[in-house]
């Protein structure tokens, strides 16, 4: 998030200094790291949890076609990065990889029909192929078909168009550039807290983790893309505005193949439906990935839980961020959130072999010796006051500013890292006012859609689509 915004900054600002800080000592070590997240390229192609069931029992997909909107707004910033050199080799960050929803059962296979059915006809889904035949299903995906009960019924929807993205590589090479730039990138700098000026300006406390010196840093603006650790500087900086928030963290681990006689039989990321009351993340899939010019295949996440806010936390994040304000709104959730406890709970109990069993669901003569378990990032869900004394979870993104725009943070983790500019674009116009309106025509230079609709441009949307695939080298052969 931070390398995004800075990169947009340093384009509309070249005269602005700009100090980024980061506590580890490289970029994209925590939830932007490879293996920390699945690197989906999040467009809404074949996440289910984008398209619920309507209560007259159709689909709804507005929140599919927003999401599929701002991951167009990430390809045409990446695009533009790799034009004009700020991006190297597209491959390093960017693969084109089958995005593919999978069902079993009648039941889920009607309401994936509808899904299609609502999708295929929308410019930004076209392309979208509907699979429900045993011979197709496993010429497309010979390891979930391989010893799987031909009487199963299966049906998926495929598209072509989707990606997997290497969200580490692209924080290096966006901090990379900056830092070529001019920017001042400290690595092993932990941000302590923040105070505001007699004159406006924040004093940033910083700790010097070499020499354990600290200093002290004076800004117009702080962004602070803390990751599962912004909630808490936020709160240091004792703004208004992140009163009634509150983090619940939520660990996870992948298991991962790097077998190359199990990979070869895979080429997709398939999107499986989420367990009855079991919530949005917990939607189990099995990936390829490319990371480092290598394809692996990635299974998960399956759940876990810790206090800590970052993957390198503290045990005291947690009950350190407890706060007067945010006290209901925790303990409102705790009592209404029984579904995300009890999935919290039955995966913290499940064994390896049990793992592996969820595995073959998608494929069922995967081996556990193929397989290892590698521990993901932190997610830390936003907790929300509702009302006097309600609260309520939430599993999406959220920008959290002061009003007078000196201070941004973002909490919360999904579609995340995939709609990283969307989200800065509306940071840039939360705290910027003054500036937005001169700085929009620099702006659609860089992401051309921005302030329009994909969906009710589909000429622009074609045209749009054609420079980003092959900018990004993602071009159908
Ligand atoms: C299991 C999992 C799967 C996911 N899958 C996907 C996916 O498939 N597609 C997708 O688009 N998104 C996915 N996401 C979400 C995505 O990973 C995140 O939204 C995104 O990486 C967040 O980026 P960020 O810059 O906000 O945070 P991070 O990448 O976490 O960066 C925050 C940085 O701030 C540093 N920091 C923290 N506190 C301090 C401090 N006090 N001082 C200095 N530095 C500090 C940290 O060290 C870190 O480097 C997933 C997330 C998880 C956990």
């Amino acid at each position: 998030m931070s390398a995004t915004l800075g990169s947009l900054l340093k384009s509309l600002q070249p005269d602005w200094s700009m100090t980024l800080l980061e506590r580890l000592d490289q970029p994209g070590l925590e939830s932007s790291g490879p293996w920390n997240n699945a690197g989906t390229g999040h467009s809404a192609l074949c996440e289910l949890n984008y398209t619920p069931k309507t209560a007259d029992g159709g689909v709804d997909v507005s929140k599919a076609i927003t999401v599929n909107e701002q991951f167009q707004l990430s390809r045409q910033f990446w695009a533009h990065g790799v034009d004009n050199g700020l991006l190297k080799d597209p491959s390093s960050f960017i693969n084109p990889v089958p995005h593919v929803s999978f069902v079993r059962g009648t039941e889920n296979v009607d309401y994936l029909r509808k899904r299609y059915d609502a999708l295929a006809g929308h410019p930004l889904f076209a392309g979208l192929e509907w699979v429900h035949d045993h011979d197709e299903f496993a010429r497309r995906l010979p390891l979930m078909a391989e010893g799987r009960d031909p009487s199963e019924d299966v049906a998926v929807s495929w598209t072509d168009h989707g990606t997997d993205v290497d969200f580490g590589s692209l924080t290096a090479q966006l901090l990379g550039n900056l830092s070529s730039q001019g920017a001042d990138i400290r690595y092993r700098h932990q941000v302590k807290g923040l105070k505001r000026d007699t004159d406006g300006t924040w004093r940033v406390k910083v700790k010097d983790l070499d020499d354990g010196r600290t200093i002290w840093i004076s800004a117009k603006f702080v962004f602070v893309g803390a990751g599962g650790g912004a909630i808490q500087l936020l709160q240091k900086a004792g703004i208004e505005e992140i009163k009634g928030f509150a983090g619940f963290p939520v660990s996870g681990e992948f298991i991962r193949c790097l077998d190359e006689t199990v990979t070869a039989k895979h080429e997709a990321k398939v999107y499986g439906m989420a367990a009855v009351g079991a919530p949005p993340m917990s939607v189990p899939h099995l990936d390829t990935r490319v990371i480092g010019g290598q394809r692996s295949l990635l299974f998960g996440p399956y759940a876990g839980w810790t206090p800590k806010f970052l993957k390198e936390g503290s045990f005291t994040d947690l009950p350190l961020s407890v706060r007067p304000h945010n006290l209901m709104p925790m303990a409102a959730v705790g009592v209404t959130s029984w579904g995300l406890i009890k999935y919290l709970v039955l995966e913290l109990a499940k064994s390896r072999g049990r793992k592996v069993q969820d595995l073959q669901v998608f494929a069922p003569l995967a081996e556990e010796g193929d397989w290892e378990l590698i521990t993901a990032g932190q997610r830390v869900q936003v907790v929300r006051k509702k009302g006097r004394f309600g609260g309520s979870l939430e599993f999406g993104t959220t920008v959290v500013n002061a009003s007078d725009g000196t201070i941004a943070g973002l909490l919360g983790a999904s579609p995340g890292a995939s709609t990283a500019v969307a989200a800065m674009l509306d940071v840039l116009e939360r705290c910027f006012p003054g500036q937005i309106d001169g700085w929009r025509p620099q702006l659609k230079e860089i992401v051309p859609s921005y302030g329009v609709s994909l969906g009710d441009n589909p000429t622009l949307y074609s045209d749009l689509k054609t420079w980003t695939d092959r900018s990004l080298g993602l071009a159908q052969a």
